[in-house]
């Protein structure tokens, strides 16, 4: 036992629901100061999460996306928190688990709160329908891009005249200008009604001022597709509505048991715990302290920040919780979408220049916070080890008894996972997928899978190892296995089983277990899509998330696509954009958008097999999946056995979203190097070697597409088929005469 160990285990998983204002400014705080022996997971049905102080603006056309909008995947990479990209829909109280949309849910020790609100339309008739509401945010800017891109003339309904909709209907106005008219219709006597009369009446002028007609007393009964109806009767015409009225909670939080208040937001103590599940926690919006109930507004959801980090910190040190109590009144900063803002506390109406350039200076300021991430070093790395054993003690405890552990930790056999902890991960598997197919002949006990190929069929068979890229270790289960799977499609074969080596860093039980499951589940629902079984596996205590996946086929001898199958005459197909080795190397830096992440996600998630069934009915003749090499590295593998030369077209060659900007920042996979002496290969890389997709060529890929040769006859119809199956597939090389053997690649 002289081998390196890590130093900290994980002992107890945090799971952090929503990436709000609380919870943003939370994870920039443990990127700082990580919770030692905590695995944090950050859910969110986002990964840009806009920053509502420069909302309007960013509607009015002064800040960019990028300014306005808090890039949660950058956020969480810097914090080294898991980021899992999805929707939460339900808690499992008594099992301590989050329930997702579309996937399986995530269990926790404690979990936090931070969803924040959407505006109240449950009763009314055609809201749903033809309103749109302010939040979420993203649905929002969908609805709202359109109308900005169309410059055509329409009129807008704005229901709702608190801050957030008298901001709204002026910063539409601006953007807009002169295309579009803006009406307010709103249910109280006086706009702003929570602010003084004073700061009222400026904004009743500067609404008159803009044209925006403002209707008072008027509750929205209807909604239709051209304007709204109101309880007086009143008809109010208009080509969009935005419902900007109080804010209200998602459902699943009274119906998860949480005790809530009247209107549904979970009620929690002064420690923002819930006064009814301790190890719940909940900030901003979402949240209603027992007792001091506030506005719902970002000013208290960026107040309470400190405090549930504070507490959250407390409670796995097994120290006592701090109150906090949420001051009564507050400095609003309100835009007017005219390089002016109003100040509004308590009596306090004052409309100036100054203010602007102040709430300006105040929310850059804040936003910087999340793009000039300080430079940590491995501080973040040095507290996440692993570890555990008794998971139902305090933190403390339980990381002296990991770290006991740890020492002691034997290699060999001895590593693996302990059966209690495959078994529960199994059990759960079971209840989440029910009967699948994909686990059907898991079970059996014996030392070895046995099975039986189908007469008249070959058996094909590979394995591949990948370590965790991704920090959700369901989608990692998707990515590797797709990735794995890629090489039995490549070949044209059928799916048909898989063995699993899984890595699971040292924790405890609790931990492990869940992270098995997960990894696990997100295998099982990619295998069940490919028709093959999980036959069995082998887990270990390693130092990192991994998966070895040995992968078996089938397919009628005689039948297989080879690498050496192109003949003259034909063209290459590529049926995935390139770029995910210097995208995720950006990653790791805190240089690569959040939403390129996502992109690439999308596309590393895209099964193979359908591609390769069409690719097939078009007449291929070669085919392989690019990975590892990089594209050029494997065409040369084809293009060589073949005894052809590829005349590759640059133009055509697809790239994911940011691959450019980070391969032109010098960002690159580690592998790069290595891959780059391929260019050998081509007659003429030095005349291209500026090329902005030069670097590319020999980009590393995870779950990369196939490239396959086809008839140049059968090309048109083949994307035509390829594109309505949703593969973004091009034609990247046509085939020719080979001239020099050592460099069959010419670029154009
Ligand atoms: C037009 C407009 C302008 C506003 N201007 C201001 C202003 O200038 N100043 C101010 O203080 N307040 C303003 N507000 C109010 C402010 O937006 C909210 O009070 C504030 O955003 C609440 O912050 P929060 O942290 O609670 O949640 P949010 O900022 O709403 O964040 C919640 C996050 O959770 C995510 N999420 C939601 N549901 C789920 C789920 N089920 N699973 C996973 N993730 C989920 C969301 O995508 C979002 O990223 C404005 C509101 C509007 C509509």
């Amino acid at each position: 036992m002289t081998l390196e160990k890590p130093t900290t285990p994980f002992a107890k998983d945090l799971v952090l629901i929503g990436g709000g204002h609380s919870h943003a400014l939370m994870l920039r705080m443990m990127g700082m100061k990580p919770l030692e022996g905590v695995r944090v997971t950050l859910i969110s049905d986002v990964s840009h999460a806009p920053y509502s102080g420069m909302l309007p603006g960013f509607i009015a056309g002064f800040y960019t996306y990028d300014e306005a909008h808090i890039d949660l995947r950058k956020l969480c990479q810097f914090a080294g928190v898991r980021f899992v990209f999805a929707t939460a829909c339900g808690l499992d109280l008594e099992n301590k688990r989050v329930i997702l949309e579309d996937r399986s849910p995530i269990g926790f020790d404690f979990v936090s709160i931070n969803i924040g609100s959407t505006p109240n339309k449950v009763d009314v008739a055609g809201a749903e329908k033809f309103a749109t509401p302010s939040k979420p945010v993203p649905n929002l800017l969908e609805k709202w891009e359109p109308i900005v891109a169309d410059e055509k003339p329409a009129k807008a309904i704005i229901v709702g005249a608190g801050a957030g909709g008298v901001e709204l209907s002026i910063s539409m106005k601006k953007r807009m200008e002169p295309h579009l008219d803006v009406e307010i219709v709103h249910s109280g006597d006086e706009i702003l009604e929570t602010h003084n009369p004073k700061v009222s009446e400026i904004f009743r002028e500067i609404l008159e001022e803009r044209g925006i007609e403002v209707h008072t007393k008027e509750r929205v009964t209807e909604v239709r597709e051209d304007g709204v109806v109101c309880e007086s009767g009143t008809e109010i015409k208009g080509d969009h509505v935005f419902w900007v009225t109080n804010a209200s909670p998602p459902k699943w939080l009274a119906e998860s048991g949480l005790k809530t208040d009247k209107r549904g937001f979970v009620l929690v103590s002064q420690t923002l715990q819930s006064v009814t599940h301790p190890f719940v926690f909940a900030a901003g919006d979402v949240a209603t302290i027992e007792g001091m109930p506030r506005p719902k507004s970002g000013v208290f959801a960026v107040r309470m920040a400190k405090p549930l980090w504070k507490n959250l910190q407390r409670i796995f040190a097994d120290r006592p919780l701090l109150n906090y109590k949420p001051q009564k009144e507050f400095l609003s900063l309100i835009g007017t979408a005219t390089g002016k803002a109003v100040a509004s506390r308590k009596l306090l109406a004052w409309k100036s220049a100054v203010m602007w350039k102040w709430k300006d200076h105040i929310d850059r300021k804040f936003m910087r916070k999340f793009s000039d991430l300080p430079k940590m070093g491995d501080a973040a790395d040095d507290a996440h080890g692993k570890v555990t054993k008794s998971d139902e003690g305090s933190l403390p405890e339980v990381l002296k008894e990991l770290r006991a552990r740890s020492q002691m930790r034997c290699l060999g056999c001895a590593a693996k996972v302990g059966s209690s902890v495959l078994s529960k991960a199994l059990a759960r598997i079971r209840e989440e997928h029910g009967e699948t197919n994909a686990l059907s002949e898991f079970d059996a006990g014996d030392d070895a899978a046995v099975f039986t190929v189908q007469s008249g069929q070959q058996m094909v068979q590979t394995v591949d190892y990948l370590p965790a890229l991704v920090a959700d270790p369901y989608d990692f289960g998707r990515i590797a296995t797709l990735h794995c799977f890629s090489d039995i499609f490549a070949m044209g074969a059928t799916a048909h089983s898989g063995l699993v080596t899984a890595l699971l860093p040292f924790g405890s039980d609790r931990v492990t277990e869940e992270t098995l499951f997960q990894v696990l589940s997100g295998m099982i629902a990619t295998l069940e899509d490919s028709g093959a079984k999980l036959f069995g596996g082998h887990t270990a205590e390693g130092d990192v998330l991994a998966l070895g996946i040995t992968c078996n086929g089938t397919i009628a001898p005689g039948t297989e696509l080879k690498k050496g199958g192109i003949k003259r005459g034909q063209v290459v197909i590529l049926t995935k954009p390139i770029g995910t080795g210097t995208l995720f190397a950006a990653e790791m830096r805190l240089e690569a958008k959040g939403r390129w992440i996502d992109n690439a996600l999308e596309s590393m998630l895209r099964t193979n097999r359908v591609p390769a069934g069409i690719l097939r009915t078009h007449g291929a003749t070669a085919c392989t999946d690019v990975t590892g090499f990089g594209l050029i590295g494997h065409l040369l593998e084809m293009l060589k056995p073949s005894k052809v030369a590829a005349h590759f077209d640059m133009t055509a060659l697809p790239i994911l979203e940011g691959a450019l900007e980070t391969s032109a920042a010098g960002i690159l996979s580690s592998l790069h190097t290595q891959n780059a002496v391929a260019a050998n290969g081509i007659v003429n890389a030095r005349n291209f070697a500026t090329h902005e997709k030069y670097p590319l060529l020999f980009d590393p890929q995870t779950s990369g597409g196939l490239l396959a040769s086809i008839p140049a006859e059968n090309r048109d119809a083949c994307l035509a088929e390829l594109a309505a199956m949703g593969v973004d597939a091009m034609c990247v090389a046509e085939i020719g005469e080979l001239e020099d053997a050592d460099s069959p690649i010419v670029l154009r």
